[in-house]
């Protein structure tokens, strides 16, 4: 139905046209449309309308011109009023018109915004924010499951050190060296603690080291700490119960923390104690050889030159008695003379022949290798060299041709050589260096021991290989006299100078032998 309005009914009632739009619309079984826009909103559902607005605009500016005096004909009649399609999209849903059907271009009233359209804006930020925050909380737990797995593996593999550690009596440690801090109770028990991962100054490290090791422990830090160099050294911890402990430590810098060394302990207070029984033995085992050698050598000295001595005296007292006589047989003294020749070459016969002991002692000679025997008697003297501060360093000559010699004598002669040169270093403040080299030139092999000690006077470097002398308070003077004498029986030499930069050096010279 299409309607532009009344203005009277069959009735002769009146209305304003829009008034009758509404009655008829009210009353309509049919969707109504009209040609005036003033209508929607009263339940027509449109139409093809000129706006009112548009209308007024062309009219106003028809008036202008011709209150600016504009000639009317030169006004002309307004243009066409251009017309659009509108709806009110209630009206059109209530009589179910096809959406399809309306044109493209129609304005449509009181058509509800949908959602979509009312909150696009509010929409997208939202989505992008719940996208935004559901694409984090996933990350976050991707990343606290990998954490989790992370700190699971990582407890698992510290237990099993733990496991490890502990089956293996060791602990680990952190020490800052250059931190200073308060509190020495408590680093003393910090220090005997088995388990022990928080940082320690080091400071306190070395309040509970034994005194006289302190030093060599600052020093073995302070190295690892400039060359980055693996610390391992062994001291001694001193315990607030007084008790002494030994602790061999091994430790590095920590990565990205220059002032921090990490490590591990061992408590080695036993091994420790056996090696020091042990060098102790050995000690006195040595002492006692010498001393038994000397007394026998000098039992036998004895025994071998008091009848040659007692007949020079007899054949000496006969003379004097045949001089105090006038009548003096010359026949007699020159046999009595001769007599004291004869005693005298058998007391020197006697001699030689004492000296040429180890010749003929059972000396069990084998082809042997110089570098394995100074090896092998530093590993004896480890214990012994370490409680004396003394670091023995080696420079071994590779592929040394082998000597011809008996094992316990040779390491008899390194063994006193490396003891004499402890013993002369025992003033030493500084460092105590024990070098002990090897060299093969031709058919001679030798071997150095040099320290940094005290040195040997040069009016005595001519006296230290005889027997008895000795400038050691409790010394026997025997040492060098027995290496010179084994040394002899190697058919070998010895000999002792001292270093230009200090201390003194033996050198000992064997002839190679065929390899072993
Ligand atoms: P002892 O050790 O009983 O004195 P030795 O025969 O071994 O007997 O040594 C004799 C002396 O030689 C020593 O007392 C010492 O004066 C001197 N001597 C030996 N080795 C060295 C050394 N490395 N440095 C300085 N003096 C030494």
């Amino acid at each position: 139905m299409f309607t532009p309005g009344y203005f009277r009914d069959a009735a002769d009632r009146v209305f304003a046209p829009r008034e009758s739009a509404v009655l008829m619309a009210a009353a309509s079984g049919a969707p109504i449309y009209s040609p005036f826009s003033t209508f929607i909103g009263t339940g027509i559902v449109g139409g093809r309308m000129p706006t009112y607005i548009e209308m007024g605009r062309q009219a106003a500016k028809a008036v202008n011109a011709l209150l600016d005096g504009t000639a009317p004909a030169a006004v002309g009649l307004p243009t066409r009023i251009p017309a659009e399609v509108q709806i009110d999209w209630r009206q059109a849903r209530r009589w179910g018109v096809d959406p399809n059907n309306i044109p493209s271009g129609a304005i449509l009233h009181f058509k509800e915004p949908s959602f979509w359209e009312a909150h696009r804006d509010a929409v997208i930020i939202t989505a992008a924010v719940l996208l935004l925050q559901a694409g984090l909380i996933t990350a976050l737990l991707i990343e606290r499951q990998s954490r989790r797995r992370t700190a699971m593996a990582l407890e698992a593999s510290q237990k099993q050190m733990n496991l490890a550690a502990r089956a293996a009596r060791l602990s680990t440690w952190a020490w800052d060296v250059g931190r200073i801090e308060n509190g020495a109770a408590e680093s003393l028990r910090q220090h005997a603690a088995p388990q022990n991962d928080q940082p320690m100054a080091f400071e306190h490290v070395l309040e509970t080291t034994y005194p006289a090791d302190r030093a060599d422990l600052e020093r073995a830090v302070g190295k690892a700490l400039a060359t980055g160099e693996e610390l391992d050294i062994e001291y001694r911890v001193l315990r607030p119960d007084g008790d002494v402990r030994w602790v061999a430590a091994r430790g590095r810098v920590e990565k990205g923390n220059a002032s921090r060394l990490l490590g591990v302990a061992l408590d080695v207070t036993e091994r420790k104690v056996a090696n020091l029984q042990a060098a102790q033995d050995r000690a006195a085992l040595r002492h006692m050889t010498r001393v038994s050698i000397a007394g026998q050598l000098s039992a036998a000295i004895a025994h071998q030159i008091n009848q040659p001595l007692a007949a020079i005296l007899g054949n000496a007292e006969a003379a004097q008695k045949m001089l105090a006589s006038k009548m003096v047989d010359l026949a007699d003294l020159r046999e009595i003379c001769d007599d004291i020749v004869t005693e005298e070459h058998r007391a020197a016969e006697v001699i030689r022949r004492l000296s040429a002991l180890y010749k003929r002692g059972d000396m069990k000679v084998a082809p042997l290798d110089l570098n394995e025997l100074i090896r092998e008697t530093l590993e004896l003297l480890r214990t012994e060299l370490l409680i004396r501060h003394v670091a023995p360093l080696t420079d071994l000559a590779p592929a040394l041709p082998v000597v011809d010699g008996g094992h316990v004598q040779l390491q008899q002669v390194l063994l006193n050589l490396i003891l004499n040169a402890a013993d002369a270093m025992n003033g030493n403040v500084e460092e105590r260096k024990l070098t002990i080299r090897t060299e093969a030139t031709g058919a001679v092999v030798r071997f150095y021991v040099v320290d940094n000690g005290c040195g040997i006077a040069a009016d005595d470097l001519k006296n230290v290989f005889d027997a008895f002398w000795t400038t050691k308070a409790a010394g026997m003077g025997m040492g060098l006299a027995i290496c010179k004498s084994i040394i002899a029986a190697h058919h070998g030499s010895i000999t002792a100078t001292n270093n230009v930069e200090g201390g003194a050096a033996f050198c000992v010279s064997l002839p190679s032998g065929k390899p072993a």
